[in-house]
């Protein structure tokens, strides 16, 4: 019998989770100095978390949830996405009150949950870094979100990113132009395919968004969301765009982008790259918007939201087509050269020395040869080795050597357990 990750999941390996702790150390770098702090919600949470909000029609609540009834009959679902189960903690905890600042911005890494087919960049258990903020309507809100997020996917080494932005307008833009849009494609409906042919009455706004040639066709004469707005919905969609140009963030407006979630209104948007990841075809890698609805639906007072939700295997696909090199937080500082099996007692002690010091530390266990030992440190990428033989060991001394640049000194064994760094000073003197 051979035991296989369940399709879809993956083993994080050491090797790999550099890079994962190398991206979240940089996301927590940018959330604090933008004062998003962590929020930690249920990997599963009641089925209609999830239901009620993401829309009944849309693809991960057709046909991608993972539910399934607990012991206690309990509907239940492995989170799909990050922002439902935050707007019910919001909720839950009271987090509108008014002792909290506003607006009330937190941010979430982790696990997310879809039954999709398997393929590069979309997996089953995948992983999501996002921001949620709540309880301000000013566009300067959406802009700084937007613009954390670019910061974000820059900071990693991105280029040649594109934010893609569009609005959805609030429930009455919407309905206007929901009216029109299937005024519109309804004498058109023989030429769309199937799938669009189904959303027309459902939820005819993602035909926009649909990858067949043929509804692409017809979709590039629909009308326009940004006719069908109300005056409020313009002049916020007006404000986001301004305060973009202020901050010298170039965008691209993309009237057929929708979201795969129902919950948004007002300002939406997609962070891509263009990276040979994924064919050299736009990729979203990042993707948010404004849900103002969202709050209330889960039962909490009129509060209006915005964040964003990235990719985090997405995101690595594209770092290493674009060659981007993380940096790894795995250095190592001293490898510990023992020769002999005499030297196996005073090896240990060195390392764990040196470790109580705070320097990361190696060494080896496997009575190798000198050879064989310096070929590790290397590997390793070990900054300095302490090498020690029979030799050494009955004179007190040990062989100091920096291997970038290969100067080495003798050193009494004793200053290596009370001052390292002085050594370290002295051999670079
Ligand atoms: P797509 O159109 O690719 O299915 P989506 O609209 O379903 O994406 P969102 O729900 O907006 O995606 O999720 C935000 C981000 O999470 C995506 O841009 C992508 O980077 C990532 N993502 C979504 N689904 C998966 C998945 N199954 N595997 C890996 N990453 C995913
Ligand atoms: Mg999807």
């Amino acid at each position: 019998m051979k035991y296989q990750r369940p399709k879809g999941t993956t083993d994080i390996i050491p090797g790999e989770t550099e890079k994962w702790q190398s991206i979240e150390k940089k996301a927590r770098e940018i959330f604090k100095r933008y004062r998003y702090q962590e929020i930690r919600t249920p990997i599963f949470e009641n089925f209609e978390v999830f239901s009620r909000t993401s829309g009944e029609t849309s693809d991960i609540v057709t046909k991608e949830m993972y539910d399934f009834f607990d012991k206690g009959e309990r509907h239940i679902t492995l989170r799909p996405e990050g922002t439902a189960g935050v707007v019910r903690a919001y909720v839950e905890n009271k987090l509108y009150g008014p002792e909290i600042q506003k607006p009330f911005k937190t941010f979430y890494m982790g696990p997310m949950f879809r039954y999709e087919r398997p393929q590069a960049g979309r997996l089953r258990e995948f992983h999501q870094i996002g921001v949620e903020a709540f309880g301000v309507d000013n566009p300067a809100l959406d802009v700084e979100v937007m613009a954390m997020a670019v910061e974000l996917l820059h900071g990693f080494g991105l280029k040649n990113l594109k934010l893609a932005l569009n609005t959805l307008g609030d429930d009455e833009s919407r309905s206007r132009y929901r009216k029109a849009l299937v005024d519109y494609l309804e004498p058109r409906a023989e030429q769309l395919s199937a799938e669009s042919k189904e959303r027309l009455h459902k939820n005819p706004l993602r035909v926009l968004d649909s990858k067949e040639k043929e509804d692409q066709e017809i979709v590039a004469n629909a009308p326009q969301i940004l006719d069908y707005l109300t005056e409020e919905a313009a002049v916020h969609f007006e404000t986001v765009k301004n305060l973009l140009e202020a901050l010298g963030i170039s965008y691209e407006i993309d009237t057929n982008m929708v979201r795969g979630l129902d919950y948004y209104n007002h300002t939406i948007f997609e962070i891509m790259s263009d990276s040979k990841a994924f064919g050299g075809k736009w990729t979203t890698v990042c993707a948010g918007g404004r849900y103002n609805g969202l709050v209330e639906q889960l039962g909490g007072p009129e509060t209006p939201g915005i964040g964003f939700g990235l990719g985090v295997e997405r995101l690595l696909l594209v770092l290493e087509a674009e060659g981007i090199r993380l940096p790894l937080d795995n250095e190592l500082a001293v490898y510990v050269v023992g020769i002999g099996a005499v030297t196996n007692a005073e090896t240990l002690k060195l390392v764990q020395s040196l470790r109580n010091a705070g320097f990361s530390s190696e060494r080896d266990y496997l009575e190798r040869k000198p050879k064989g030992q310096f070929k590790s440190a290397s590997r390793l990428g070990a900054q300095f080795t302490l090498t020690l033989g029979e030799e050494e060991l009955t004179q007190g001394k040990v062989n100091l050597k920096e291997m970038t640049s290969g100067k080495e000194i003798k050193v009494a064994l004793e200053d290596v357990y009370t001052d390292f760094e002085k050594l370290i000073a002295k051999l670079r003197a």
